[in-house]
C-alpha cells in the first residue's frame, strides 16, 4: 500500500529505498549491461542488503524487472505523485532530449502512456516530476552525466546530460546536487560504489559523498589514465607505439591518457581485468565533458602529445639507454659466488688468526 513519501533531508535513518532507474534517455543500454558486472558490490549484494548498513532496496530497472507494461511503470507513476511508500534514489541512463525544438507534435524519447493524455510520457516530463522529489539523483555514464555521443555536434535532437538540463543549482530532495558518474559506458564497480555511498548517507552512516567541479565522486575521477597505465614506463623511456599490436605506450596512435580523468588502467574492467591502454586500447576520453569532439579524430596522436613525446624523446633514450645497462648488472649475480678453493667475497674476519 502506498503512502506518503518522506522528503527528508537529512539522511539520517532511511531504513527503506526505491531505486528507480530510467534508461529511456538517448541511450543504448549499456550502463545497465555493465553495472551487472559489478562485484565491488554485485547489485546482488545491494538487492539482498548484503552489505551491512544500507537501507533495504527495492530495484526498478527495466531490463533486470520481471514486472512489464503499467506494472512496471507503477512505482515511477507513485514517486511522480508523491506517492511512493519510502525514498527514493532516481537514476538516469542515456542524454536527455530537447523536446522545445520540435516544430509540432512529436517527441525524441518517452517512457510509457501518460495515464491523462494517452500520449506518450516523455524522458524530459519523468525528469521534471522526478527529480525534486528524489533523496537523489544519479547520472550513470557519460551520455546521462554530459551528453556523449548523441550531444556531439550536428545532432538533430539538442540533447544534453542531466545537469545541462536540470541546471547547476538543482539540488535533490536529499540536498545534493546530480551525481555524475560518466564512462562509455560506466566502468560497473565505479558505479555500484557511488550507490554504495549513497545508501549509507541515507542510512545516516557516511558523510556527504564528495564531488569534484564536474560532480564526479573524487575518489574515483581524481588521477588520469596515464598516473594508473601498465604501460607508463614505456612512456616515460619515450618508448612508443606505432601500431596496435605493440605493448608500448600509445600515445602516438591517438591515446589521451595523459589528460583523461579516468582510474580503469588503476581497477580493471571487470574483477580487476583490463582497464583499455593496460590491454591495447587507446584511450579516448569517454569519461569527459568534452567526449567525443574534443577528442577526435580517434585514432591521431593527441595535440598535447606530440609536444610531450618531443620532450621526452630528448632524454627517454638516453636514460632507456643507461637503464638496460643497469638491467643487464643487476641480472648478473655476484662474482664472489663460486666454488673455487679461495674465498672472494671481501669478507674481514674481526680475528685474523682465528681463520
Ligand atoms: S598508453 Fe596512454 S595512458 Fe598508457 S602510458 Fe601511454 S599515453 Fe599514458
Ligand atoms: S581509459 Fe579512456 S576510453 Fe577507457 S574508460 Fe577510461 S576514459 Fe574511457
Amino acid at each position: 500500500m502506498l503512502c506518503p513519501m518522506s522528503t527528508e533531508a537529512t539522511g539520517t535513518g532511511v531504513d527503506e529505498i526505491h531505486i528507480l532507474w530510467t534508461s529511456e534517455g538517448m541511450s543504448c543500454d549499456g550502463d545497465t549491461v555493465s553495472v551487472t558486472a559489478a562485484s565491488l558490490p554485485s547489485i546482488e549484494d545491494v538487492v539482498l542488503r548484503a552489505v551491512p548498513g544500507i537501507p533495504k532496496v527495492h530495484l526498478h530497472n527495466k531490463v533486470l524487472a520481471y514486472e512489464t507494461g503499467d506494472d512496471f511503470l507503477a512505482p515511477f507513476r507513485a514517486a511522480a505523485q508523491g506517492e511512493l511508500d519510502a525514498p527514493f534514489v532516481f537514476v538516469v541512463e542515456g542524454s536527455v532530449p530537447n523536446e522545445n525544438i520540435h516544430d509540432g507534435d512529436g517527441f525524441w524519447t518517452a517512457m510509457g502512456n501518460d495515464p491523462e493524455t494517452g500520449k506518450p510520457k516523455t524522458l524530459n516530463k519523468w525528469i521534471d516530476e522526478l527529480a525534486p522529489k528524489a533523496w537523489a539523483v544519479v547520472a550513470i555514464g557519460t551520455c546521462a552525466t554530459y551528453g556523449g555521443i548523441h550531444a556531439m555536434a550536428g545532432n538533430p535532437t539538442g540533447c544534453m546530460g542531466l545537469v545541462d538540463y536540470l541546471g547547476d543549482d538543482f539540488r535533490s530532495a536529499g540536498g545534493l546536487p546530480v551525481i555524475n558518474v560518466p564512462g562509455c559506458p560506466v566502468q560497473p564497480d565505479n558505479f555500484m560504489e557511488t550507490l554504495l555511498w549513497v545508501l549509507h548517507q541515507a542510512a545516516g552512516l557516511a558523510p556527504t559523498i564528495p564531488l569534484d567541479e564536474q560532480l564526479r565522486p573524487t575518489w574515483l575521477f581524481g588521477k588520469t589514465v596515464h598516473e594508473g597505465c601498465d604501460r607508463a614506463g614505456y612512456y616515460e623511456q619515450a618508448d612508443f607505439a606505432y601500431d596496435y599490436n605493440s605493448p608500448k605506450c600509445q600515445v602516438k596512435i591517438g591515446c589521451w591518457g595523459p589528460v583523461v580523468n579516468c582510474n580503469v588502467t588503476k581497477r580493471g574492467w571487470m574483477d580487476g581485468v583490463g582497464g583499455c591502454p593496460n590491454v591495447g586500447g587507446i584511450c579516448i576520453g569517454c569519461t569527459m565533458p568534452g567526449f567525443p569532439d574534443k577528442f577526435m579524430p580517434f585514432m591521431d596522436e593527441p595535440p598535447g602529445g606530440s609536444f610531450s613525446s618531443a620532450l621526452l624523446s630528448v632524454y627517454g633514450p638516453f636514460v632507456r639507454r643507461m637503464r638496460g645497462i643497469t638491467n643487464r648488472s643487476a641480472n648478473t649475480e655476484p662474482k664472489w659466488r663460486h666454488p673455487g678453493p679461495k674465498l672472494t667475497s671481501g669478507y674481514q674476519p674481526r680475528y685474523p688468526e682465528s681463520v
